[in-house]
């Protein structure tokens, strides 16, 4: 495939062709030759000589031992050192062994090309629940799943010999066509999975069925994957594990796709990196000072406390800067921890009207109406209200009479011109 002439040895082409830098992770080499063999698969109308290179270049960078030859001396040291590795397996072969056997005899040498084209398999999505306390120190949660794969035994065909015949059924196309008069002169055609082959449009004789998964190709397999929480991730973020769902012959495997999803928390709220805490002051907190000790989600015990001097007012803010949520992918940059002040007052009678006169001694003084003024004055009473409530009917109220007058257009006007009369 390659001339032996008398040029350089080559030793960053393998990488170029499958669109990598030198210095990527086996799991990148894998991610880009998947995609690549997928895309340029002759049978779907790929160049051969370019999937022929794809699979030979990953051959080769994905043997640790095999790269290291060629990163240090070149593809000809691989030639001649490597017993036949310049000249490479069958690239069917290699894309075979990758992908599980899935695309079977369809594509290899000795196949019966029906021209089936691989479908895409559905992606696995989990909900995955995760405490306030993970996503700020991040964790790594085990999880057992059970997923089909191919039987390894058969490496998906369902066969000892790894052949199968074209069902006799529908001949191969899986689907079957009856026919049945509805009336005289009037055939009505009904197409339907075939029944012999489920559809598959090939069978396995009795006696070459594959032992471990009785011709079904696929088998189950118990997985415990690993799913790294990382600092800082977000509710709704998604933890993808590449082409790990169920696999099935002839489907390129989905991937399994788990969802954060945050839980409340009893104290701390969060918004993006930052975090919010509710915190209840006595009226004398407010006024002559507080402190307090706020346990952080990591354990660590802060100390929260007002200056000298400094009041509170109901519905205050103050901030805590760095002891926010840990930045995704950055973690050490942290956001903000906002404390939203409640002030609790005392309730009505709690206060003498004797220690009322001392408080007023010590207390900014009110403001009171002259004499002069009261003597002008109408005696009113103060009712208590729920705004809310009371906003609401209001609300309620406005609607109905804006519907009431909807056939009268211009109300006002109307009634000015009657006054002019
Ligand atoms: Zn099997
Ligand atoms: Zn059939």
């Amino acid at each position: 495939m390659f001339g032996r002439g008398a040029r350089r040895s080559d030793n960053s082409k393998y990488y170029e062709v499958l669109g990598v830098s030198k210095n990527s992770s086996q799991d990148e080499l894998k991610k880009a030759y998947r995609k690549a063999a997928i895309k340029n698969h002759p049978d779907k109308g790929g160049d051969p000589e370019k999937f022929k290179e794809l699979a030979h270049a990953y051959e080769v960078l994905s043997d640790p031992e095999k790269r290291e030859i060629y990163d240090q001396y070149g593809e000809d040291a691989l030639k001649e050192g490597m017993g036949g590795g310049g000249g490479g397996h069958n690239p069917f072969d290699i894309f075979e062994s990758f992908f599980g056997g899935g695309f079977g005899g369809a594509f290899g040498g000795g196949g019966s090309f029906r021209g089936s084209r691989k479908k895409q398999g559905e992606n696995a999505v989990h909900t995955l629940r995760v405490s306030l306390e993970d996503l700020y120190s991040g964790t790594t949660k085990k999880l057992s799943l059970s997923r089909n794969i191919l039987c390894p035994k058969c490496k998906g065909k369902g066969s000892k010999s790894g052949a199968s015949g074209t069902c006799f059924g529908c001949q191969g196309t899986g689907m079957r066509v009856t026919t049945r008069q509805i009336a005289p002169g009037m055939i009505q055609q009904m197409q339907h999975v075939c029944p012999e082959c489920r559809g598959s449009g090939e069978v396995i004789s009795e006696r070459d069925r594959c032992t471990q998964c009785k011709g079904n190709k696929i088998t189950q397999e118990k997985k415990v994957l690993e799913v790294n929480v990382e600092k800082g991730m977000q509710h709704g973020q998604k933890i993808v594990f590449d082409g790990e769902a169920d696999e099935a012959p002839d489907t390129i495997t989905g991937d399994i796709i788990f969802v954060l999803q945050q839980k409340d928390h009893s104290k701390f709220r969060r918004k993006s990196d930052d975090l919010y805490v509710e915190h209840n002051l006595s009226l004398t907190e407010a006024l002559c000072g507080f402190q307090f000790v706020l346990t952080h989600l990591d354990g660590r015990q802060l100390l929260i406390k007002s200056s000298p001097g400094e009041v509170i007012k109901p519905d205050q803010y103050k901030a805590i800067n760095d002891e926010g949520m840990p930045h995704y992918g950055r973690p050490f940059i942290k956001g903000r921890l906002y404390i939203h002040f409640n002030v609790e007052f005392p309730e009505s009678g709690f206060l003498s009207p004797e220690k009322c006169r001392i408080l007023e001694t010590i207390l900014p003084p009110g403001k009171r109406a002259s004499d002069m003024e009261l003597n002008d004055c109408e005696e009113t009473t103060l009712h208590d209200v729920n705004m809310e409530e009371e906003m609401r009917r209001k609300e309620q109220r406005r609607r109905k009479e804006a519907y009431d007058m909807d056939d009268d257009d211009e109300p006002n006007v109307h009634r000015m011109a009657c006054n002019q009369q």
